[in-house]
Formats: C-alpha cells, structure tokens, sequence
C-alpha cells in the first residue's frame, strides 16, 4: 500500500471501518510511514478533541419528534414492492436508504448545532443588552405602568405590535418600557419590577427556531416562552424558578381589561 492509498483510508481506519487484510495493509503502511502515521494520529487527536470540547445536549422532545417525521418521511419514499431481482440490488437499496438517512441525520444534527448557536448568541446579546441598559441608566425610554401609554409607544417604534400587560397584582409591575437592539433588529422591551429586581422582557414576532427555554449567561437568568404570536425572552438577576413562570405567564397573553 502506499501512501496515497493510506492517505483516503486513515479517517474510515480512525472509525474501525477498515478491517480485514485492507486493514492489515493500512496497519503496516503506518508502521513504517512516519507521514502517514502523524496524519492518522491527527484525526485520533481531532476525534478526541470534538467529543471532550463540543458541549452535549440532550435532544429536546421537538427535536425527536422533528427526526422522527423526517425518518419516516425517507422510509416512505421506498419503493412499496422489493425488486425482484438479485441480492446485490437489495444491497444497494439498503445502502442508498442508509445514505439518505445519514444525510437527513447530519442535516438535522446541523441544524441543531445552528439552532444552539443561534440561540446562545440570543441569550448572551440579550443579557449585554439589559446589563448596557442597568449601568447606562437608561432602563425606560417611556415610563408608565399603563399598558395603554406603553404599547402605542412601542407600536410608534417599530413594525409590530406586542402585547404589553401589567401584572402588578401578581408582584411584577410594569414600570416602562424601551426600543433595544437585539441581533441587529429593533426589539420592543417591556420593563418590569419585581421587588428589588428589574426584569426585561425583549419581545418580538415569534421565529421559527425553537429557543430553550431557560439558560444562565454570567450569572443572569435568560428565560424563553413562545405564545401570542411573539417569542418572549425575559432577563433578569431574579431567580429561574420566578422568571420562567412569569415569561410562560406574558406569553399567555390572557388579555387584561
Ligand atoms: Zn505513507
């Protein structure tokens, strides 16, 4: 074997794919090619690095429906009968559906990466954009606990409209609102206060990636809901176990007289 040779099989050798005298061949061509040798502890070393430094989520209920649905989609799209002929033809039947499926999987996996990207991005540029709003003072742009001041307010600002409640007899006053900048959007800003504590609330025309619903960026709490149309993400030093109730109960929405 030689090194080109060696070279198109150190991956697939790495992943215990390459077995049998192939195997045997490959083996021994490390043994004797330091270059060949160096490139397959690359991709050990590289293997060892994505499964110690990419973090590890578990999937989320949506996410395996999402994969289940496409799954099911591929295996639908089989031809109903087997063909008649030989084995080899079931062979490559079973390897292209195996293909599609590996490809859907990576797809999805994908956009998973994305998705958390996304929202890691989201939950840090959210909770930059409230502690600039705390040192900055300027925390209220309009301030009122009228949701009939706040809301034309907003509406004024910007090409939605959202929703705005004040839910002082619930402990959490509206105190205001602003018009913020979140990933490079005008985004409405409820402003709210919960004894001591200031929480924003940054709300939007609801997306189509699924955002988790609670995450902790430099000790702020960053909880999600979607509801009424909007995605809602509140941020606030308050603990999750009040924020996250408290963003379920906006995205409710059940409209105040
Ligand atoms: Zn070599």
């Amino acid at each position: 074997m030689n090194c080109n040779e060696a070279a198109t099989l150190v991956a697939a050798y790495a992943d215990g794919e390459i077995v049998g005298r192939r195997g045997d061949l490959l083996q021994k061509h490390l043994l004797g090619c330091a270059g060949c040798a160096t490139q397959y502890q690359s991709v050990l070393a590289l293997r060892a690095r994505l499964r110690a430094e990419i973090p590890y989520f578990p999937a989320s209920p949506a996410l395996h429906t999402r994969v289940r649905a496409m799954l099911g989609a591929t295996g639908a799209a089989l031809p109903s009968r087997p063909r008649p002929s030989i084995d080899g033809w079931r062979w490559l039947t079973g390897g292209a559906l195996a293909g599609c499926a590996a490809t859907v999987l990576a797809w999805v996996l994908g956009t998973a990466v994305i998705d958390w990207r996304t929202n890691e991005d989201l939950a840090v540029d959210a909770v930059a954009t409230h502690v600039r709003a705390t040192l900055g003072n300027h925390l209220i742009e309009v301030a009122s606990s009228d949701r009939h001041t706040v809301k034309p307010w907003l509406s004024a600002r910007l090409d939605y409209s959202p929703p705005v409640q004040d839910l002082a007899n619930e402990g959490f006053a509206l105190t205001g609102g602003r018009v913020d900048t979140l990933e490079r959007r005008p985004i409405a800003t409820l402003v709210y206060r919960y004894r001591q504590h200031t929480i924003d609330v940054f709300v939007r025309p609801e997306s189509a990636h699924a955002a988790p619903a609670l995450r902790t960026v430099r000790g702020f709490n960053v909880a999600h809901a979607s509801g009424s149309g909007m995605d809602w993400l509140a941020v606030s030093d308050v603990s999750a176990d009040i924020l996250s109730p408290f963003v379920q109960r906006l995205a409710r929405a059940e409209a105040a007289p």
